[in-house]
């Protein structure tokens, strides 16, 4: 475990040589870790070398890591795609839903937030590559989903989430994420979050102005299993 604590440290540090290059102050940009199939002892191990915010992509997988962490004082983010019976485990359990992409998972999640917890923040994921079998809402929908989701009472609208389209080419990387700055630029909403940046273009996301990097196999290693829809399906 000792890897994931050097990992930590190099992850933070392209963090925070990214946000200087671009004349960004590095505290501006927060490392969320995304364990998904990564066992608790991973998550325990990252915690001791001050890690706080964790993603998880799968709801049965996050809330069986959370009952085995609860002695930690963690802050959960649910990033992956949403079913809409499955939104009230999320409003008790996270802290933070960067993937909702549709108005009805949003009002589930509104009604359902416990009243004594505080509003949970949102992210609304926008398709960005406009691929047809991404999940995301399109830049059209964006405004009318925005300004809906903005008032409902038990959520906080925070800002926007992408996943684009793999690339290497650092520049087409720059453009999408550019997009979604725009977006949310565009909004008439007081928004303070960009959720964009994985292990593979965090530098090119850190430019374009993320406040949240989603970082997976940079922490914890390769995943045990593809990421296909069949192995999310099978959770
Ligand atoms: C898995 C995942 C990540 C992390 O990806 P890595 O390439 O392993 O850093 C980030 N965001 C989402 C939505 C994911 O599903």
């Amino acid at each position: 475990m000792s890897t994931i604590h050097d990992n930590i440290a190099k992850v933070r540090t392209r963090i925070r040589e990214a946000a200087q290059a671009s004349g960004r102050d590095p505290h501006g940009v927060q490392l969320l870790a995304v364990s998904k199939t990564k066992p608790a002892a991973a998550l325990r191990a990252a915690f001791a070398a001050g890690q706080r915010d964790f993603g998880e992509n799968y709801l049965q997988e996050a809330l069986a890591k959370q009952a085995e962490l609860a002695d930690l004082e963690l802050t959960w983010h649910f990033i992956g795609p949403i079913q809409s019976n499955k939104t009230k485990p999320l409003a008790e359990h996270f802290a933070w839903v960067h993937s909702v992409d549709r108005l009805k998972i949003a009002e589930r999640l509104s009604a359902q937030r416990p009243a004594e917890l505080p509003p949970l923040n949102i992210c609304l994921q926008v398709n960005v590559s406009l691929e047809p079998s991404k999940s995301g809402c399109s830049p059209a929908e964006l405004p009318a989903l925005a300004a809906a989701v903005a008032a409902l009472p038990n959520l906080r609208l925070r800002g926007l989430m992408a996943i684009p389209e793999p690339t290497a080419d650092v520049s087409a990387q720059r453009a999408a994420f550019a997009r979604l700055h725009q977006l949310k630029d565009s909004l008439p909403l007081p928004l303070d979050t960009l959720s964009m940046g994985m292990s593979d273009d965090l530098e090119a996301a850190i430019a374009e102005g993320a406040t949240w990097v989603r970082i997976g196999s940079a922490l914890f290693g390769a995943r045990d299993y593809p990421q296909t829809s069949s192995a999310r399906d099978a959770r």
